[in-house]
């Protein structure tokens, strides 16, 4: 496997790049590189490049990338998922897989039951674990992670393709689905451990959102969001 590395720069045309700090450091300490390796560069909005590494030491890589071309590996549903976030090591593992599904874009929900909506700490912390999940899944697009907002400004917003809110009384899931084969967008709200408050059940009905149930099991925030962007990404 051909190790890939985040290079936001990368030059169309091809040419000389020098990785950052954090891409040098665990190319040179984490996967041992060395001057000669083949490796595959990616722009994080959905290019990549074959490259040499010409010189490393543990704080710079220099790398000779052939020129860009646009790989997609996306899903044909572009999805946006506002999320009462879960524990921070939770979040951390559900960022991991949403990565890997595919997922656009994601925004922080700030609901009645939110215990903590994540630090700017956190948030660094998570958009650093989107580019080190796309190096391992092959993904060329970076998912974004948005500010935390709350729940009644996030329905206030317009809202692209299949609008669904996870809730145990929705339609089941395989039916709201199978309707929405061909969605090429969909936004969906997943609600915090404590559940969504009936206020904003209502107020997201009002904003066009329909009730989708995942089936008779109470899952975590994690497994939910999850589970519906698998049925998304088809
Ligand atoms: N007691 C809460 C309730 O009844 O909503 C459980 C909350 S659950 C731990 C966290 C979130 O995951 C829910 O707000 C919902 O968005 C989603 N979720 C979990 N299980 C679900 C299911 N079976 N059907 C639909 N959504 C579910």
């Amino acid at each position: 496997m051909t190790r890939r590395y985040y290079a936001p720069d990368l030059p169309t045309a091809g040419g000389t790049v020098s990785l950052s700090d954090e891409e040098a450091s665990h190319a040179a300490r984490v996967m041992r590189a060395k001057a000669g390796d083949t490796i595959t560069l990616f722009d994080g909005r959905g290019h990549e490049s074959q490259a040499s590494i010409t010189a490393i030491d543990k704080r710079n890589c220099v790398v000779e990338a052939g020129s860009a071309v646009a790989v997609d590996r996306e899903p044909s549903c572009r999805m946006h998922f506002g999320i009462a976030l879960p524990k921070p090591e939770r979040t951390k593992e559900l960022i991991e897989r949403l990565t890997e599904l595919g997922v656009h874009r994601v925004t922080p929900l700030v609901c009645n039951r939110t215990q903590r909506p994540p630090t700017e700490s956190l948030l660094a912390k998570l958009r650093r674990i989107v580019i080190e999940s796309s190096k391992q899944c092959e993904r060329n697009v970076l998912m974004s992670i948005d500010a935390p907002m709350p729940i009644d400004v996030f329905l206030a917003e317009p809202h692209e393709g299949a609008c669904w809110i996870a809730h145990p009384d929705g339609r089941p899931i395989r039916t709201v689905a199978a309707e929405c084969q061909d969605a090429t967008a969909a936004t969906v709200l997943v609600g915090p451990e404590g559940g969504f408050s009936d206020q904003e059940v209502r107020s997201a009905i009002e904003s066009g959102f329909e009730q989708v149930g995942l089936g008779a099991r109470i899952y975590r925030v994690e497994t939910a969001a999850c589970v519906l962007a698998a049925h998304l990404a088809g």
